[in-house]
């Protein structure tokens, strides 16, 4: 293969339950990182968590979180995503479950 770089960011996931090491940034594939094209990255990993996806073997059922830095020590953050949004919703079900607004507090993101 050719040279190998040193990719100019890296991405940190987490699933709630392993350790993940952090993985370079595929620019070429998934263009500068922003909320939007790390979105897309999160979508293709769960995808890979699927039956017969590449990491099936992990018995992972989804990412709860993402973070892209600068791949430096103590690299600064440049996008991030949760599977969960802050809540919105004035009477939402959690709060009618409690019996009284429950502030703040958040939900799993939406599948879109
Ligand atoms: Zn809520």
């Amino acid at each position: 293969m050719g040279r190998t770089t040193t990719p100019k960011y890296s991405v940190t996931v987490s699933d709630g339950r392993y350790a993940w090491t952090p993985m370079g940034w595929d620019g070429r594939r998934y263009g500068t990182p922003t909320d939007a094209s790390l979105a897309r990255y999160v979508a293709d990993m769960n995808a890979s968590f699927a039956p017969g996806g590449s990491n099936a073997h992990l018995g992972v059922t989804g990412l709860v979180a993402a973070t892209v830095r600068h791949n430096v020590a103590n690299g600064a953050p440049v996008a991030r995503w949760s599977a969960f949004v802050p809540c919105t919703i004035p009477d939402c079900g959690l709060s009618a479950s409690l019996g009284r607004p429950v502030t703040p507090h958040s939900h799993p993101r939406a599948v879109s």
